[in-house]
């Protein structure tokens, strides 16, 4: 026998792709997709685009799906419209959807979810008249009766899903809904049976636990989402929430998920300023309390990572929701140890969550196909073309991409690398992750053969006389540099510079622009060095308090301002980073709040010099003594060879900044690319 014969190679991520038997049932690996919102939950007659969007899935090797959030009763809908599963005549079309998960060996389990104060609609309810501050609707406190009637509506749910086919639910008990508004006391100032102690807080999610085991019989799986860390002061106590999981465990429930934070708590758990696995400690806390498997999740978006997690003893199970979104295949290249092809969650929320929160369908910024499978499937074009794709931005690398997989002859060239505006944000701290969309497009390309000229500045005669079925021009964007009297003072950079040569740039600093990169480049100016993430947001890895929180005094030491003065500045007399996402938006500005950024509106600019910038601000007349100005005001349109080969009758195509600088944003760019490829 050879050497190499001999040689015995640990297969790649053993731990992950080990199954788990959880009594009566097996899953065939440990990635489980957790639980998201879509928005095609909705749809009344038939869940057909669900359905296809999970089947893509289960295809492709996941163990469990966990759906969407399904209310069991009308009051538990998170809006009017939103879904709810409570009648028989709705199993037909849930049946279908399983039956395209169970075609391909997956599990999935529905997940019922009471918005209880959450819901954004008159009819809310909770265990008490307390308004949350996200929500206009104050609820209506439920009697004794009416929880009974919702513990019988979630056992009801469960019943119908068993009859639909579903191999288990997922009860939702975290993240501020209505179980967690029961469990915590600033929501429950009950005083009967349900509230008060805390015995009598966790009734209802036992009482519910129990009602679902006895509706659906031993053999179903039921999932508890608890909350382990709820990051607010009145939040339960590590004491508490270890007690929690045992009586969960002795009401019935397979699986314990861990679930983190209120939607309400401004602190982020899932942004990509999280860091990477940041909760899974929580989970681990938890392993020695119970002995049914614990799933761990929130920011976990690499194989390797949760390898990691399952090595280091976190957790028996991973599970992945965004990064599911951002790849179909995820598991797939997972086993066949191609992780490089992996299209990995930059967890920026834009393409999902901030448009799910607008009742938009969910889809992903790096994927658009996600959420969209059957406009677009994954087949081939009928005749092959010849496709030249001039400039590798997002836009460029995503329709230089779908041209090549669907079979066209693509070639590519960049008067750089390829990444384009991905490359300056990668720079910005918290955005490192945007570099693994850059090296996931140039690993397709190079897969799928693609020709890549690097640093190849493509001119009027290269192209003029070229044949090509099309030629795409993905040229992308320059800074604009706005009229202001001294703009060429050698004070002044624009943001490509500044974000290039960080490194030089002084203590006293003014920001003109206010929008998604004035805040990079604010973020990136007072960014500290190896900050304790966790304390900075006030988090105690410790959990000697309610809610896993530092004390405030503890906090107030921590916040302490950045060395430097940074000022940021907009022309519009309205709240900076108006048009920020919405998941993320006040993420940023509390980051700058805190670190003492000066921000100011309805600025008028009036000249730069020596002295510095000169501003008007509320009728008066200021000087800004710094030693940078940055422009971050937007940006224009790079698309002088598109215009000169338009005129003389090439196929030519325009996309990305290039077409429209103004509120372009990456998710609009690899849209369009992936639109402009199947046109072909
Ligand atoms: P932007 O969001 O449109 O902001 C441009 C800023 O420049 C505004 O604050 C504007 O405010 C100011 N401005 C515009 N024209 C000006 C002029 N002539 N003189 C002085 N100030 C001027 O553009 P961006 O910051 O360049 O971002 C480009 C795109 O990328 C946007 O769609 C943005 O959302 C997206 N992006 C998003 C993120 C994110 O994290 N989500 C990050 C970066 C970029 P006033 O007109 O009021 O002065």
């Amino acid at each position: 026998m050879s050497s190499i014969q001999k040689k015995v190679t640990k297969p790649a991520f053993s731990a992950l792709l080990k199954p788990l038997d959880i009594g009566f049932v097996q899953l065939k690996n440990r990635i489980i997709m957790g639980s998201m919102h879509t928005g095609l939950e909705e749809q009344w007659f038939s869940l057909r685009k669900l359905a296809m969007f999970y089947e893509e899935r289960a295809r492709a090797g996941v163990a469990l799906i966990v759906s969407g959030g399904i209310s069991p009763t009308f009051s538990g809908r998170l809006s009017p419209f939103s879904s709810q599963f409570s009648t028989w005549f709705q199993v037909a079309k849930h049946r279908r959807l399983v039956e395209a998960v169970h075609a391909h060996d997956a599990k999935i389990c529905l997940q019922i979810l009471h918005a209880g104060r959450y819901a954004y609609h008159p009819f809310a309810v909770a265990p008490s008249a307390i308004k949350s501050p996200i929500s206009p609707y104050t609820p209506r406190a439920l009697t004794g009766r009416q929880i009974r009637k919702i513990i019988e509506a979630f056992a009801n749910t469960a019943r119908l899903a068993k009859r639909a086919g579903y191999d288990g639910v997922e009860v939702m008990g975290s993240e501020g809904y209505l179980i967690n508004q029961f469990i915590c006391s600033n929501t429950n100032k009950r005083t009967d049976e349900w509230g008060g102690s805390f015995d009598n807080r966790i009734r209802f999610s036992l009482e519910i636990i129990r009602a679902i085991r006895r509706s659906v019989g031993e053999r179903f799986i039921i999932i508890f989402r608890l909350s382990m860390l709820d990051l607010h002061k009145e939040g339960s106590s590590w004491h508490e929430i270890e007690q929690h999981a045992k009586e969960i465990e002795k009401a019935g429930a397979n699986l314990i998920n861990t679930g983190i934070g209120w939607h309400e708590v401004r602190i982020p758990t899932i942004a990509a300023v999280v860091p990477e696995a940041a909760f899974s400690w929580v989970t681990k806390k938890l392993k020695q309390a119970v002995d049914i498997p614990l799933i761990t999740s929130n920011r976990i978006n690499t194989p390797e990572l949760a390898e990691r997690c399952l090595l280091e003893g976190d957790a028996d199970l991973v599970s992945m929701a965004r990064p599911f979104l951002a790849d179909s295949r995820f598991v797939q290249k997972t086993m066949e140890n191609q992780t490089q092809l992996i299209n990995t969650c930059i967890a920026c929320n834009q393409g999902c969550l901030d448009r799910v929160f607008k009742h938009k369908r969910a889809t992903c910024m790096v994927n658009p196909r996600a959420c969209y499978e059957g406009a677009y499937p994954l087949t081939q074009s009928g005749s092959r073309k010849t496709v030249i794709v001039i400039g590798l931005g997002v836009a460029g690398l995503s329709c230089a991409y779908y041209a090549a997989s669907r079979g066209h002859q693509v070639i590519a060239y960049d008067a750089a690398n390829p990444g384009g505006q991905f490359n300056l944000a990668s720079e910005i701290p918290g955005k490192e992750v945007y570099r693994e969309t850059v090296r996931y497009f140039e690993a397709q390309l190079s897969l799928l053969g693609v020709q890549v000229h690097r640093n190849f500045e493509v001119g009027f005669e290269d192209l003029r006389d070229i044949f090509a079925d099309a030629i795409v021009f993905a040229t992308g964007v320059v800074p604009r540099m706005p009229d202001i009297e001294g703009i060429d003072h050698f004070s002044v950079m624009d943001y490509a510079s500044a974000i290039i040569n960080k490194a030089d740039i002084k203590d006293k600093v003014a920001i003109i622009g206010a929008g998604g990169i004035g805040f990079d480049v604010a973020e990136m100016l007072v960014a500290k060095q190896q900050e304790d993430w966790y304390q900075s947001w006030g988090i105690d890895k410790q959990y000697a308090n309610r809610g896993g929180l530092l004390t405030e005094q503890v906090k107030q030491q921590l916040n302490q301002h950045g060395k430097r003065d940074v000022y940021l500045l907009q022309r519009k007399n309205e709240k900076p980073g108006k048009n920020l996402a919405r998941t993320t938006g006040w993420i940023r500005r509390l980051t700058l709040r805190r670190a003492g950024v000066t921000m100011m509106t309805g600025v008028r600019y009036e000249k730069i010099d020596d002295f510095g910038l000169h501003v008007v601000h509320n009728g008066e007349s200021k000087t800004l003594a710094i030693d940078h100005v940055i422009i971050c005001a937007g940006q224009e349109s790079e698309n002088t060879l598109y215009r000169q080969l338009h005129d003389i009758g090439q196929p030519v195509h325009i996309i990305g900044g290039a077409k429209k600088a103004a509120e372009l944003d990456a998710e609009t760019a690899i849209r369009e690319g992936m639109i402009l490829a199947y046109s072909f």
